[in-house]
């Protein structure tokens, strides 16, 4: 089965390097991803690239460099929203419609929690505006925050309904289910016929901790539990959240907590028709054959 990543991370920021050294143990690099993307049979991914404080530092060079020399011409991009820039009205706004103009975005990424902000807050209405100029999808971090420094007040999934109902002609998606907050994004995604959900990084560990992870009762039905109520196969996604676990361990976890007759829409078609340039991608990998 050919899978597509939907969620994955690839810049120079140092949080990544260190994860990848002190939690997942993986190779960091375009190389190392390459290796992870064939033994996982992942043909194409989705990197969502990390706001800095800077504006000129919010998207991944690393990973532009990589797109450009074709290294990784299986990427697309969700380019990531830094609010206090946007409220200093500084050139952010402009910075990301010239990157949504680029033939590898796809997306827009909200890291709610990480900045204070609610994800309905008027600070990002020009974001929304421009999802919808470029017709993109909306990704928003919400669930646990990796640093102590977040608050969970604004990445709590319940925050993505009123936005949702707000613009009804944008699809959102909830990054890592929201978790632990499952039967919430689960309610959100019955509920509202323009949001879905990926199920990255409900894990962060080596090959050994993704495996234990899988044989873990609980936390396996914690996920499934969600996934039953909601039903909705159809706006699941499959993603990583590379490089903090293994690739090709984490698609045996979600493999074993997704009914295997979903497998094809969780695992591939859903990104398909969630990122409108992905299906250009999957094309011309099929032509290269
Ligand atoms: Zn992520």
């Amino acid at each position: 089965m050919k899978i597509i990543d939907a969620h994955l991370h690839f810049s120079n920021r140092e949080g990544l390097k260190k994860t990848s050294r002190e939690i997942s143990q993986i190779d960091y690099s375009a190389k190392g991803l390459g290796k992870e993307f064939r033994e996982g049979n992942v043909v194409a991914g989705v990197v969502m690239n990390t706001p800095g404080r800077d504006p000129y530092e919010s998207f991944d060079h690393s990973m532009e460099l990589a797109l450009e020399d074709g290294t990784l011409d299986c990427l697309l991009s969700c380019v990531g929203v830094n609010p206090i820039e946007l409220q200093k009205g500084s050139r952010e706004l402009f910075i990301i419609e010239e990157e949504l103009t680029k033939i590898w975005t796809t997306g827009i990424k909200i890291y709610a929690g990480y900045f204070h902000y609610y994800v309905y807050d008027p600070i990002y209405d020009p974001i929304y505006e421009l999802a919808k100029k470029y017709k993109v999808p909306v990704a928003i971090h919400c669930g646990d925050t990796q640093s102590a420094q977040g608050l969970l007040k604004y990445s709590h999934p319940l925050t993505i309904d009123e936005l949702a109902v707000n613009h009804p002609d944008l699809n959102f998606i909830i990054c890592h289910l929201g978790v632990p907050w499952v039967m919430d994004t689960a309610e959100l995604i019955l509920k509202n016929p323009n949001v879905y959900a990926d199920v990255s990084g409900l894990i962060a560990g080596n090959k050994e901790q993704v495996l234990r992870m899988k044989d873990t009762r609980l936390y396996v039905e914690l996920i499934q539990q969600g996934l039953v109520y909601a039903n909705r196969y159809d706006k699941i996604l499959f993603g990583s959240d590379w490089p903090l676990v293994p690739i090709a361990p984490y698609v045996e976890f979600i493999k074993d907590i997704i009914p295997v007759e979903y497998h094809e829409d969780v695992f591939f078609n859903n990104a398909l028709n969630v990122f409108p340039k992905m299906k250009y991608i999957i094309k011309s990998l099929d032509e290269q054959k």
